[in-house]
């Protein structure tokens, strides 16, 4: 999540602080959900009520991308880590496939996402693959798994636009939602991320244009949401991007792309 408010920083900044908000519940929400309700040891999640094998992947031949080595040091969480400690990311072996919905894109954004996509998969070295368009329209209990769509594997990132009156949880300043699901490997070992989703609330990035610096602030909003995607979470500090409020930073910081680049070392699927 990123809020978009210039005028009641010192507001905003407490209540997250104080009482959670979104910033809190968008990965751990997704998380729970998965984890308790969904792990099993015969490698089987519940989708809509069903029990459905965990997808297995194609084969793969090594990265999509070389490993990213870790360069600098700074401010970075993980939304999601095994027992040890070790962050839960993305299968660098296989193309991270997104769709975008861009109903209600405003139209002064154009490209704005796959901007965004190319500066995390670099950062990362986990390659973000646009995958089309999709009419698929946004929730919070989105199914992983929706064969009439996407066939039998993971449903792809769906990058989709909102508002308020949509959206609920785009209500007041907050400019963007996103994260994934951890789910089970195959053999139902390890766990990965997948099915990732961002929510973009388009009246407010179309209004940011009008400041100076409007669409790289927009720009900073759609990576911001990207690195959840990937799973990365929020840090107090205002020096990186992944701090749910500041417009000091527009670009990844040096936490920023140490943690997105640890995510990017993460082992492949079997
Ligand atoms: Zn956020």
């Amino acid at each position: 999540m990123r809020r978009t408010g210039p005028a009641v920083l010192g507001l905003t900044v407490a209540a997250s602080l104080a009482g959670g908000g979104w910033w809190a519940a968008e990965g751990a929400g997704w998380e729970a959900r998965t984890v308790t309700d969904l792990w099993s040891p015969r490698a089987y999640v519940e989708v809509q009520g069903e029990a459905v094998a965990v997808p297995r992947p194609e084969p793969a031949d090594g990265r999509q991308l070389p490993a990213v080595p870790v360069t600098t040091t700074g401010s970075y969480a993980f939304l999601h880590t095994d027992d040890a400690g070790a962050p839960v990311g993305y299968d660098p072996c296989r193309p991270v496939p997104y769709v975008t919905n861009t109903a209600g894109q405003p139209a002064e954004l154009p490209g704005v996402v796959d901007e965004a996509a190319r500066i995390v998969s670099e950062a990362s070295g986990v390659l973000l693959v646009h995958a089309g368009e999709t009419d698929e329209a946004p929730t919070m209990d989105r199914p992983l798994i929706q064969p009439d769509r996407y066939g039998e594997d993971w449903a792809p990132v769906l990058v989709a636009w909102s508002d308020e009156a949509g959206f609920r949880e785009l209500e007041g300043q907050v400019a963007g939602i996103g994260g994934s699901a951890a789910v089970p490997g195959p053999t139902g070992e390890g766990r990965w991320l997948a099915a990732g989703r961002v929510v973009l609330d388009g009246p407010d990035l179309a209004a940011m244009l009008d400041r100076p610096d409007g669409a790289e602030q927009v720009r900073a909003i759609v990576v911001h949401e990207l690195a959840h995607v990937l799973g990365l979470d929020h840090v107090d500090d205002t020096g990186e991007l992944m701090h749910p409020l500041t417009r000091e930073r527009s670009d990844l910081g040096p936490g920023d792309r140490q943690g997105l680049a640890l995510l990017g070392q993460v082992t492949c699927r079997p």
